[in-house]
């Protein structure tokens, strides 16, 4: 057995801690029976880092996390940090180990499960069968545009400034990201932006157009401006494949579409770099949801969206398509069984812990592998 994959596990705190038992299992299980296995370190991160080594993530940490392929990261955060101050909070690791990445591309699936099909707020027959990915992008647009502040205009007046900016490359890279994911999905991208009225917009429009154009002209692309996109994904998800988007739209769109599916803890994410000279790209997988500290060490957190997030990283990182299918489809059949976490739990349905998730889920790929 050959371990050339570097994988970087950062549980994290809380939950975090927790949800990544099962998918440590899950490698287990892979290098028994599939033969694949990774070269594998952990480290601290978020509070529990701060705590023992000065920082939410340290230098240490970081490098490693650069020379890994792939990084696994729990959630961070917690009460006990609230008053840390901000460059050192739980959650600027986060934001660092974004930075050093590069990881400009964040992909937010959002899947309804056959048997969560009624958790969710719209009617079935909206939701029945969704899959749709909103890519968005994530180091670039309003949240890091300069200037920003606060300043005074005169006594009595203050004024507050975001600047929403874009370059070309910034635009380019993200479009191509969109194209290539779209070729191995439904061939269907929609570019969400506001070109009506802003510059930023009307620049995006162009310049995923040009890149269509030029490189990707059979894939099929629609423009939407982002109030419509974030009405037409309540009024008919469906009619979407995979949403191309800035950083702000992005964070709002993929949260309304998280929530057509109903539930926190079965959401994953993925964040992605470029393709470097060496053909390595860099990538972060996660869950969505954080580290629940109201239930954090009862053992009854929802390990499935980071399961998910771990079947993203074999999808997206190392071109194991099959055994990220083998993945989704024992959450698939463990949630068609009636087995569900406490927050998924239905009338009817057997109510288990965090480690009989991770149970019955490796029982489920035993089942379907036929051992
Ligand atoms: P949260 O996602 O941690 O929890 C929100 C609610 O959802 C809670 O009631 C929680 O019990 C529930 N929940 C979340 N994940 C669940 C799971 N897997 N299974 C069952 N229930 C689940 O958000 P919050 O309460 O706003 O934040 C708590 C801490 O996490 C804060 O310190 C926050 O800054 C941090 N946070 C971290 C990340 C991250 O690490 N990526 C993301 C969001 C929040």
């Amino acid at each position: 057995m050959i371990k050339n994959k570097k994988l970087l596990i950062l549980p994290g705190d809380g939950i975090g801690k927790e949800v990544i038992e099962p998918v440590l299992d899950i490698i287990d299980w892979m290098a028994k029976y599939k033969s694949i296995s990774f070269d594998i370190s952990e480290r601290l991160v978020g509070g529990e880092a701060y705590d023992a080594e000065g920082d939410s993530i340290s230098d240490k940490t970081l490098d490693e996390a650069i020379n890994s392929d792939a990084v696994l990261f729990g959630a961070v955060g917690g009460p006990k940090w609230d008053n840390v101050e901000r460059e050192k909070r739980p959650e600027a690791a986060l934001l660092k180990l974004r930075k050093e990445l590069d990881l400009f591309a964040n992909l937010r699936p959002a899947i309804v499960f056959d048997a969560l099909v009624n958790a969710s707020s719209l009617k079935k027959e909206l939701i029945l069968g969704l899959d749709i990915l909103i890519l968005r992008e994530l180091t670039s647009g309003v949240y890091f545009g300069k200037p920003r502040g606060i300043e005074s205009i005169n006594e009595n007046e203050k004024k507050a400034v975001d600047t929403q900016s874009y370059t070309t490359s910034e635009v380019q890279r993200i479009a191509r990201v969109a194209f290539d994911l779209a070729k191995k999905r439904s061939n269907k991208v929609t570019s969400v932006e506001k070109a009506n009225v802003m510059e930023t917009g009307m620049f995006w429009r162009k310049i995923v157009s040009e890149i269509h154009e030029s490189e990707y002209n059979d894939v099929n692309l629609t423009h939407m401006y982002a109030d419509n996109c974030a009405m037409q994904l309540i009024r008919e998800p469906k009619q979407f494949d995979l949403i191309v988007t800035d950083n702000l739209f992005g964070d709002i769109l993929s949260d309304c579409a998280a929530m057509l599916t109903g539930s926190l803890g079965m959401l994953p994410s993925a964040s992605i770099s470029n393709i470097d000279s060496t053909g390595k790209r860099l990538g972060m997988y996660e869950p969505v949801h954080g580290s629940a500290p109201d239930i954090a060490g009862q053992n009854k957190a929802n390990p499935l969206a980071m399961i998910m997030s771990f079947a993203m990283m074999l999808k997206y990182s190392f071109d194991m398509d099959d055994e990220s299918k083998l993945i989704e489809k024992s959450v698939q059949k463990v949630l068609a069984n009636g087995l569900r976490t406490l927050d998924i739990s239905q009338k009817g349905m057997q109510i288990v812990s965090t480690d009989e998730m991770g149970k019955a889920i490796i029982e489920q790929l035993n089942v379907l592998m036929g051992n």
